[in-house]
């Protein structure tokens, strides 16, 4: 940087050619395409400081396009911080939703709307559809909303009207109505004032076709365009974005994209990589530039990155280098089971707050966002501020609250709000009219709620199936309150869930949701496990939901990896690197050798995330469904280059009987040696692992019926008093047995309840 004359503006001092050129090139197209933390996001923000200063164009004449909210506030803070008060005010940097949004208001008779449009949630479409399902005379059990909406999401992603449905694609729901539903649905809206998220694209879209006096004043008044996470715009998006900006359609040609093929994580929200291909078709003259320089991570992260990245066939490969020195190594962690990664990971993380690193530096990224609970529930035992970013904290998802609500009316059977929340959930034919007249009855009675419902099926207020189905929940409540101090917690919570119909419900559902919330409840179950009573549980849950109270500041983050694009953090733990989990097998299951490539793309934006130090970590053992099944170390693991990682193990005794179980291999002898599978995994896979008792595939977290498991058949070869082997806690003497569970005095650990599965007679 040596030759950066004295006068150079501030928001380009610092900057690297190629990046001085993506942010001083204003006229053209200009296609940035380059690897995590090359600065594309900087450069972007620094061009539109070099729009704004040279007065090229007013702050409502640029269109900036981010990924969240929270990165458009982002970008004009730093603009105010770059050029001062010129950035204020610039109505068109955000999503494209909100940008999308704010375009709609203006046009809204166009597209049959008032501008006082009401914007659904997903809550309100599954409602809407729903009825207009059952009214155009269709089962709606055997034909879910829920399913209905993925194909109408998907149908706009791609900007298609009912109309423009493929024929065969109709065909996937409800015999061929499909297209048809849609239609309804679209009619609907209009009649009630309201669009979904994804009109806001579509009907600019064909507004934008249709009249061709608003495209043109749109196409004037934007000057320039930008967009950042460019490789994950979906059809719609990018329709929408050609039809503003592309000189043949008669926009300004101004356009500036910058992204990332090797973070393309959204395909399943119809993003296409395709898209940047496309780009040079519809703006034939663009300046591609690349950069290769990341700003971001030391070496050996970049390094682990780009060695499992390069497993990837569908990219368009890059180099990447840095002049950040070297740093620590990538950590690569064995832990025994989900509780000891979660007490490892806070461990961790108390050591580096102690040394002075600010909780707002550390980050903790996961796959799927059940992973956050085990986390949760840990840091508020050790009194670590945490947030959520991104999605709910795991006691407030819906489904958890549901069972929360259950099992406090089993704790508390005068709790009147939970009541409430659960009486017709799922439903159970007690709608507002049967609640309106129990309401009644608890008013009239002075009685609380559930008392006031027990009183009244004693009646014959209610038609005949209400007060049966009230009659069955209250029996239920009755029969569960009797179980409650007899069973095991975890299993008591399944048994509520299994019997109320709540999992039933869940399951027919078959909405793209549905197997995350079994995946939610079944993390709830294993939460309870180890409690003794329902008391001591739900006043831990209050405990964790009370952890909000620090500022955004001093807390550490956690989110899922999709939510994480963009961010950087000092320090980013990466816990369940396990076969299954990461990759996912679900989205295996649903979409093959693609999938694997984007499970992997996941991979890449989660390691370079990390500015100092990745930590990766695996568990042996996760329990799933009550069940404790051995897990794999997940093939990502097996592609990272050795020379840049360090391996660590905590399982000690175990750590010999798992590499047994491994073929008396070390599970990371395979690491870095070749690409894809290494035979560890492959023939820990084959032989199910520690756990004989589930010979198991990598199938884990599929959603699953929960099936009832704790309380399994005993094992005869272990009676009380014998010399037993446990994995991690070495010799013991079993001292009593509870179905499949032993109270085993450890001569080392102390007394423990472990299942029967997990030792041997010594
Ligand atoms: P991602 O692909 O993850 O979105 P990115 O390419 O957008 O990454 P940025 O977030 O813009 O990268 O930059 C990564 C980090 O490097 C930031 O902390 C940024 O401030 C810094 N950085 C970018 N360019 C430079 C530069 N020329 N000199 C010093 N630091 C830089
Ligand atoms: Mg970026």
């Amino acid at each position: 940087m040596a030759s950066v004359p004295a006068d150079t503006p501030p928001w380009l001092q610092g900057l690297n050619a190629p990046q001085r050129e993506a942010a001083t090139t204003l006229d053209g197209a200009v296609l940035v395409l380059a690897g995590a933390g090359t600065g594309k996001t900087r450069a972007l923000t620094a061009r539109l400081a070099e729009i704004l200063a040279h007065r090229r164009a007013w702050p409502s004449e640029i269109l900036s396009v981010t990924f969240t909210n929270k990165a458009a506030a982002e970008m004009r803070h730093r603009l105010t911080a770059m050029i001062g008060p010129a950035a204020e005010g610039m109505p068109f940097v955000g999503t494209f939703h909100s940008i999308a949004a704010r375009m709609l208001r203006r046009h809204a008779e166009l597209a049959g709307l008032r501008s006082n449009f009401t914007i659904l949630d997903t809550d309100d479409v599954l409602r809407l559809l729903k009825r207009i399902i059952i009214e155009a005379g269709i089962d709606e059990k055997r034909w879910p909303s829920r399913q209905l909406s993925s194909h109408i999401d998907r149908w706009k992603n791609r900007g298609q009207l009912p109309s423009e449905v493929p024929k065969g694609e109709a065909f996937a729901f409800a015999d061929g109505r499909g297209a048809e539903l849609y239609e309804r649905y679209q009619r609907e809206l209009r009649t009630l004032n309201a669009c979904d998220f994804g009109d806001l694209l579509l009907h600019m879209i064909k507004i934008f076709e249709a009249h061709p006096d608003v495209l043109g004043e749109w196409q004037r008044r934007f000057k320039f365009v930008l967009v950042d996470e460019y490789q994950d715009t979906n059809a719609a998006q990018y329709r929408w974005l050609t039809l503003l900006a592309a000189p043949s359609l008669g926009g300004q040609g101004n356009i500036c994209c910058v992204g990332d093929d090797d973070q393309s994580i959204y395909s399943w929200r119809g993003a296409e990589v395709a898209n940047i291909l496309r780009f040079e078709r519809d703006f034939p003259d663009a300046k591609v530039i690349r950069l290769e320089q990341n700003y971001r991570s030391t070496p050996h992260i970049l390094a682990a990155a780009a060695h499992v990245i390069a497993n990837n066939k569908g990219r368009l490969g890059k180099t990447l280098w840095t002049e950040i020195p070297r740093g620590e190594k990538v950590n690569v962690i064995a832990v025994w089971d989900g509780p000891e990664e979660a007490r490892l990971v806070g461990e961790r993380i108390e050591r580096l707050l102690r040394e002075g690193v600010l909780p707002a530096e550390i980050a903790i990224l996961v796959r799927a966002s059940f992973q956050t609970r085990e986390f949760e529930d840990r840091f508020i035992s050790i009194g670590l501020p945490y947030r959520i970013v991104g999605g709910f904290r795991f006691y407030e998802r819906a489904e958890v609250r549901d069972a929360l609500a259950y099992l406090r009316l089993v704790a508390q059977p005068d709790d009147a709000l939970a009541f409430e929340r659960i009486v017709n959930v799922p439903k159970r034919g007690l709608g507002d009219k049967a609640q309106a007249r129990i309401a009644a009855h608890a008013r009239a009675t002075g009685l609380t709620l559930p008392l006031a419902a027990q009183a009244l099926v004693e009646t014959d207020e209610l038609g005949p199936a209400p007060r049966r189905s009230l009659a069955d929940l209250l029996a239920g409540l009755r029969r569960w309150r009797e179980q409650a101090n007899s069973m095991e917690q975890g299993a008591l919570a399944q048994l509520i869930l299994e019997e109320s119909g709540y999992i039933e419900a869940l399951e027919k559902d078959r909405g793209a949701e549905s197997a995350g919330r079994l995946d939610n409840l079944a993390e709830l179950v294993r939460a309870m496990e180890g409690f003794t009573d329902l008391t001591s549980f739900l006043e831990h849950v209050s405990l964790v939901m009370e952890n909000d109270r620090t500022d955004a500041e001093a807390k550490v983050t956690m989110m899922t990896l999709h939510a994480a694009k963009g961010l950087e953090f000092d320090h980013v733990f990466l816990p369940g690197w396990e076969e299954g989990l990461f990759p996912s097998q679900r989205a295996l299951d649903e979409n093959g050798a693609a999938a694997l490539e984007e499970e992997r793309r996941l991979a890449y934006v989660g390691i370079t995330r990390a500015r100092r130090r990745a930590t990766l970590i695996h568990a042996a053992n996760r329990r799933v469904y009550g069940q404790w099944t051995s897990a794999i170390p997940s093939r990502f693991l097996s592609e990272l280059p050795p020379e840049h990682i360090d391996v660590e193990s905590t399982l000690s005794g175990g750590a010999s009987l798992w590499r047994a179980a491994l073929d008396e291999r070390d599970p990371f002898a395979d690491i870095g040696r070749g690409t894809g599978r290494g035979p560890g995994w492959e023939r820990a896979s084959a032989r199910g692992g520690l756990d004989r008792s589930t010979a198991r595939k990598p199938q884990v977290i599929n959603a699953r019926p929960i099936q009832s498991t704790v309380g399994g058949a005993a094992r005869d070869d272990l009676p009380l008093g014998g010399r037993v082997f446990h994995a991690k806690f070495g010799m013991g003497t079993v001292k009593s047995r509870d179905g499949n569970k032993l109270e085993i005095e450890f001569d080392q650990a102390g007394a423990k309840m472990v299942l029967d599965s997990f030792v041997e007679p010594a």
